[in-house]
């Protein structure tokens, strides 16, 4: 951010923050796409994403991986809530003002992480790798009930798994032993660590360099 940046009062800084997002916004394109299924979370580099971090410089979430459009990075900063750690080159501007865009944040309240892992489509998936549990296939998934719902298995953790379309129709509602039809791994209740560490074998198609000393330097070390 320019030198003369503190000397602005916060109301001020608030309002030019509003004006700039609200002339330049249209111009860029729109950002940071990540979709509630599939595995590929794509991401527009031109759009200048930011990479979120909690107060401890852990990124919030790895997959998705939390990224913010530059839009709600910029109105966080004029709000006092983030530090701005990196920025790109690109900068925004007004005739009074000139801002580069955050490219990694930080927020300045630490935001505990959930010990639960949410029981989502999503994260059943991640669980699974996101490949089916009977073939290994990593096409198009549903889920399927190991116990049949019909024998009154239940919708939880240990009893649904990720399966393509072809398995999920030839079990049908045949228990395992009916149709000889196994899981891969018997399905659990994932921790939000075991989600994580699933998850950063996915990284989005795009990583700007300033976002990855931030991703992969708590993660363990292959011996
Ligand atoms: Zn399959």
């Amino acid at each position: 951010m320019d030198a003369d940046w503190p000397t602005v009062g916060r109301h001020a800084v608030r309002d030019i923050g509003a004006v700039l997002i609200r002339r330049i916004a249209p111009a860029m394109q729109e950002v940071v796409r990540i979709p509630s299924r599939g595995k590929v979370v794509n991401i527009s580099p031109e759009g200048c994403p930011a990479l979120v971090l909690n107060a401890d410089y852990r990124p919030l979430s790895y997959f998705p991986l939390s990224l913010w459009s530059w839009q709600d990075a910029v109105k966080a900063v004029f709000l006092g809530r983030v530090n701005i750690v990196s920025e790109y080159e690109r900068t925004i501007q007004s005739p009074s003002f000139r801002m580069r865009l955050p490219s990694v944040i930080s927020l300045k309240t630490y935001v505990r992480p959930s010990h639960h892992a949410a029981f989502t489509r999503f994260n059943v998936f991640l669980r699974d790798h996101f490949i089916c549990q009977y073939c290994g296939t990593d096409g198009e998934l549903t889920f399927d009930h190991v116990i049949p719902r019909r024998h009154g298995g239940r919708t939880t953790w240990e009893n649904v798994v990720a399966a393509c379309a072809p398995c999920n129709l030839k079990k049908g509602s045949r228990m395992p032993e009916e149709c000889q039809m196994f899981p891969m791994q018997r399905p659990y209740r994932p921790s939000v660590k075991d989600l994580q560490r699933n998850g950063r074998a996915f990284p989005p198609n795009y990583l700007h360099e300033s976002w990855r000393d931030y991703l992969y330097w708590d993660a363990e070390l292959e011996p």
